[in-house]
Parts: C-alpha cells; sequence; structure tokens
C-alpha cells in the first residue's frame, strides 16, 4: 500500500493513476452494466441517457453497490490535488525545519558563549580579548568541559 505522507508514496500513487487511465476525471457511467453492475469510467466516455451498454464500452471498474461508485469516482478525481498538497506541504515543512534548526545553532553558539570562567567568571565568547584574572592559571581561563556541552545540547534540542 503506498503511503501518501511520503514522497515515494506520492510518486507510486501518481504512476498508478498515470497507467492505463484517461488523464480526466473519472465519472460514473450510468446505472447498469449488462451484468446489473455499477460502471466507472472516464468522464468523456459517460453514455448518454437510454444509449446502451455494450462489449464495446470499457469501463474502469464495475462495482456493486452506488455508494462505492461516488467513493471511487470522487477519491480518484481529488487525489492529483490531494497529492499536490502534501507535496506543497512538505516543501513548506522542510522549509521551517531547516529555519528551526539555523536558529537552534545559533542558540546554540549563544549558549555556550555564556559559560563563565570557574575562576573569574568571564564568560566563554570572551575568553580571547581578555585574560584570566585568577592569577593560579597564568591567565588561562578553566570552562567546564560538561557545562560547554550541555549548553550548546540544550539548545540544538530545543531545551529552553
Ligand atoms: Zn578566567
Amino acid at each position: 500500500m503506498s503511503d501518501p505522507t511520503t514522497p515515494e508514496g506520492r510518486a507510486e500513487l501518481r504512476r498508478l493513476l498515470g497507467s492505463g487511465f484517461t488523464d480526466q476525471p473519472w465519472a460514473i457511467w450510468h446505472d447498469l452494466d449488462h451484468q446489473g453492475f455499477k460502471t466507472i469510467g472516464d468522464e468523456a466516455g459517460v453514455l448518454s441517457d437510454g444509449k446502451p451498454f455494450t462489449e464495446e464500452c470499457n469501463p474502469f471498474a464495475h462495482v456493486y453497490t452506488d455508494d462505492l461508485a461516488d467513493l471511487i469516482v470522487a477519491a480518484v478525481t481529488a487525489l492529483p490535488a490531494l497529492l499536490d498538497a502534501l507535496d506543497q506541504a512538505d516543501a513548506e515543512l522542510a522549509g521551517y525545519r531547516a529555519e528551526e534548526q539555523r536558529v537552534r545553532a545559533w542558540n546554540a553558539l549563544v549558549n555556550e558563549g555564556n559559560v563563565r570562567c570557574t575562576d573569574c567568571g568571564l564568560r566563554y565568547a570572551e575568553r580571547e580579548e581578555y585574560s584570566c584574572g585568577d592569577e593560579r592559571h597564568q591567565g588561562v581561563h578553566y570552562y567546564d568541559p560538561e557545562e560547554l556541552v550541555e549548553a550548546r545540547r540544550r539548545a540544538l534540542e530545543g531545551e529552553p
């Protein structure tokens, strides 16, 4: 079964729509074929009232009930627009996700930059501009590596 929520599933449904059928919308042809079934075919092939169903008529489907005929015609006719709408929604969603990822990457940089030196309290982002005020480390700042990793991880995973 094709999954219309995936691009591959939509491609498969488009392939099925295009295989052996017309580009025209489907329609219910007339009430009964010679076997007593309702028939479905392309819109252009709808038989006029009173015209008999013959062996030359070549419908796509013979169905047992009016409801089923209505459903098949409505579903097949609606399918191309539904597939297009899903393609468009997927493309928009991909754009939103890419923007979200850019925001998270920026927030990760900001969060990491706000981690403080354990000795003098200077922000990580400013570590190359000032030497450490704590004389014990000859001017070199110390930042907790776990705190730096955690600051980035929170932002990248979208945590506040
Ligand atoms: Zn420092």
